[in-house]
């Protein structure tokens, strides 16, 4: 059996599997059986992106509400009659919940009779095999693949299939779907689902679609990546008029809309994830009348998306003017109002803005302060070991970028003077060279540990640098921040050394070899109570 777990968990984002574990475990809790189903198991096989994520439980997941609210997923709608949530997880994840179910199309243009049914079932109620295909995430068949219609061999073949002659009779959306998939895969219908789909489209069968479906189709069109391939699509086989009367492609700004994508598209490369679908519909929709966009949101399932579109304008206006106020007076602040505002409100603003300045200030946030960004850190923070491994070093990055943005530290002096109260200790200086007889008894072989607590020999020659040792207590105590400690870092060479070879230069500049002689004094003290101590041992030895 192949591993689809393994394949899932490497096709999935971060995000997604996190919103996979925990549907699974809400679910489980609640002792309901689950499956990830439709384009999602769809996406996993073909490695198309995967764009949402599709469950099926075996029970009602409206009842599961509070426990997916309390674990911080959105709920953007339900549908009590098919029994769906709409949710949209933790991370931006969009996902639908259904129940497994049996439809039963008593009735052309009538919603189907719908029961509860095992997950076998319901994959017979859906529309291509494609899309008929469910993975388990339960325990003792996780990873197990249902494939009843033999979708994965239609994925091979890159075919769209119905499942059986009356797809399209029993629910005439799915014409709009099929147009839908082979735009977007490029896969064309097999030769029976055409021929069906050729004598629906004769017979005018659309016309027994649903509002609910209408609404349905709308909203996912919203979610396509080229929407404006699908919408043209749409309008060359009829089914454009049937979402909205008055639609056409002429009614779309399809600048507004290309703009919208391409500036996604390098914000998406930029690290950025905002959800464009609220965008999408503003520029699909722009030049209907104003109540052809309302009756069309009104039909929207899930109605966080049906806000977020109708508020697009209004918050757009609200940054807009904040971009333009005290609140974004500086480079830096206009950053940190930018980098706060919710993704998708930049990425309308930046292809919606009439005012030059807020062009400019998104402009300049989405090219020009980001090679600002690539001067931290600074050759200065590595010379004063302000490195990543320091608990303050994210902050004082943050503070150097908002400094460069606003056009300071322009000067070695300026930026040393920023980041010295940063720099952490210098090294604790090793213990200095032994002299007399001490040095003798060290070249003396010894245990191996007490080899290691004391220079070597070549510790005896003046200036030359020490071999690591352990730091003595006293020597930890010198390691405290003092300036001129801080001093003694910053005079050393530009170029980042090893913080034990810096040790060693710093040592050097704190020893004079002749001139301070208390200054080596203070240093060699240590050294002559390590001689004292050792003499003892070589009297013992002697005996
Ligand atoms: P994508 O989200 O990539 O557009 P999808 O297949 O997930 O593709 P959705 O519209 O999210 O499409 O639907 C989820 C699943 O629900 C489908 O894969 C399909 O199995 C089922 N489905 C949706 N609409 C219908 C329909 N009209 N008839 C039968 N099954 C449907």
């Amino acid at each position: 059996m192949a591993d689809y777990i393994y394949t899932m968990e490497l096709r999935l984002t971060p995000s997604q599997q996190k919103g996979v574990t925990l549907v699974q475990d809400i679910a489980r809790n609640a002792g309901m059986n689950v499956y990830l189903t439709g384009g999602a198991v769809r996406d996993i096989i073909t490695g198309f992106p995967i764009r949402d994520l599709d469950f099926t439980v075996q029970g009602n997941p409206l009842k599961l509400q509070k426990d997916f609210e309390r674990s911080g997923a959105v709920i953007g709608g339900a549908d009590d009659y098919f029994g769906t949530l709409y949710l949209t997880l933790p991370g931006s994840v969009r996902a639908e919940i259904s129940s497994a179910r049996l439809e039963r199309h008593e009735k052309t243009g009538k919603p189907p009779v719908v029961t509860s049914a095992t997950i076998i079932e319901d994959l017979r109620r859906r529309d291509f095999s494609v899309n008929a295909m469910a993975l388990s995430l339960n325990p003792g068949s996780r990873g197990l693949l249902m494939d009843p219609f033999n979708g994965a061999a239609d994925i091979e073949a890159k075919l769209v299939r119905i499942l059986h002659n009356y797809a399209f009779v029993e629910d005439p959306s799915r014409l709009i779907r099929a147009s839908r998939f082979a735009a977007r895969f490029h896969w064309p219908l097999e030769e029976r689902t055409q021929a069906r789909y050729d004598s629906a489209k004769e017979n005018n069968y659309i016309e027994y679609i649903t509002d609910r479906a209408i609404g349905y189709e709308i909203e996912q069109l919203a979610y396509e990546d080229d929407p404006l391939n699908i919408i043209r699509i749409f309008e060359k086989e009829g089914w454009l008029k049937v979402l909205s009367p008055h639609w056409t492609t002429a009614k779309v700004d399809t600048n507004g809309l290309s703009q919208l994508m391409k500036t996604r598209q390098q914000m998406v490369d930029m690290g950025y994830a905002p959800a464009p679908a609220p965008a999408v519909l503003h520029f699909l929709t722009e030049r209907l009348s104003e109540k052809e966009s309302t009756d069309i949101r009104k039909m929207i399932p899930r109605r966080d998306l049906a806000e977020a579109w109708r508020d697009l304008e209004d918050h757009a206006k609200e940054l807009s003017k904040r971009l333009t106020g005290k609140e974004a007076a500086t480079p830096s602040r206009t950053w940190k109002l930018l980098s706060s505002a919710r993704p998708e409100m930049v990425l309308f603003l930046a292809v919606t803005a009439r005012q030059q300045a807020v062009a400019q200030k998104i402009k300049n946030f989405f090219t020009k302060w980001r090679e600002v960004q690539q001067k931290v850190p600074l050759p200065e923070m590595t010379e004063l070991l302000i490195t990543p491994q320091l608990p303050q070093y994210p902050k004082v990055a943050e503070d150097v970028f908002m400094l460069l943005l606003d056009g300071k530290l322009r000067s070695r002096t300026e930026r040393l003077n920023f980041l010295k109260p940063f720099a952490p200790p210098p090294p604790p200086p090793p213990p200095p060279p032994r002299r007399g007889r001490g040095a003798k008894a060290a070249a003396v072989p010894a245990p191996a540990q007490a080899v290691a607590s004391v220079p070597g020999k070549a510790g005896k020659k003046k200036g030359k640098l020490e071999p690591a040792a352990p730091v003595p207590a006293k020597a930890a105590e010198l390691a405290k921040p003092q300036k001129g400690a801080v001093r003694a870092a910053v005079a050393t060479p530009k170029t980042p050394v090893a913080p034990q070879k810096k040790a060693a230069v710093i040592e050097r500049k704190h020893v004079p070899e002749k001139k301070s002689a208390p200054a080596k004094k203070a240093l060699t003290k240590p050294a002559k109570s390590a001689s004292a101590k050792s003499k003892p041992k070589q009297k013992s030895k002697k005996h």
